[in-house]
């Protein structure tokens, strides 16, 4: 944890260009925006990745992240606004610090994330449906 940027970043150990700030979030500017108005928001815990958010910090993630959306929107009137959010190596995570990006979208703006399509049949949705109810209990 000690070598974590983004704790750094909260601790102000290292600066950042910061869009909100409170108890339990931090937003600030992507230092390599896809996009003019890229942000970051990130949980101030040292919280590896969604698995270890509780149901508070979850909330005051995703409310700053609506809270920021709306401003992005009314700041720089994007076509679209991506959010994105990766967990572990394998789905792109490379800061191993909870964030989610807002990324002002437009078209054809070279953003890609391919998005192979399986179209399973319906009795595979249900048989999966049911797995996932079982880990929710
Ligand atoms: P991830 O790939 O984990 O979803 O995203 C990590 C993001 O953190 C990257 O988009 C990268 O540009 C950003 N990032 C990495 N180091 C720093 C830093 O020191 N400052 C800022 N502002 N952003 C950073
Ligand atoms: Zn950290």
């Amino acid at each position: 944890m000690n070598d974590c940027v983004f704790c750094k970043i909260v601790a102000g150990q290292i600066p950042s260009a910061k869009v909100h700030e409170d108890e339990l979030t931090l937003a600030f500017m992507d230092i390599g925006a896809v996009n003019p108005g890229h942000v970051l928001v990130a949980v101030k815990p040292h919280v590896e990745n969604i698995f270890g958010l509780d149901d508070k910090l979850a909330a005051a993630a995703f409310q700053t992240a609506a809270r920021v959306a709306r401003a992005v929107q009314k700041a720089y009137s994007p076509e679209g606004v991506t959010l994105y959010q990766a967990n572990g190596a394998a789905a792109g995570q490379t800061v191993y610090h909870f964030h989610l990006h807002l990324v002002p979208r437009y078209e054809k703006d070279g953003m890609d994330l391919a998005w192979p399509v399986k179209n399973p049949p319906r009795e595979q949705l249900q048989a999966n449906a049911a797995k996932l109810r079982a880990a929710l209990e």
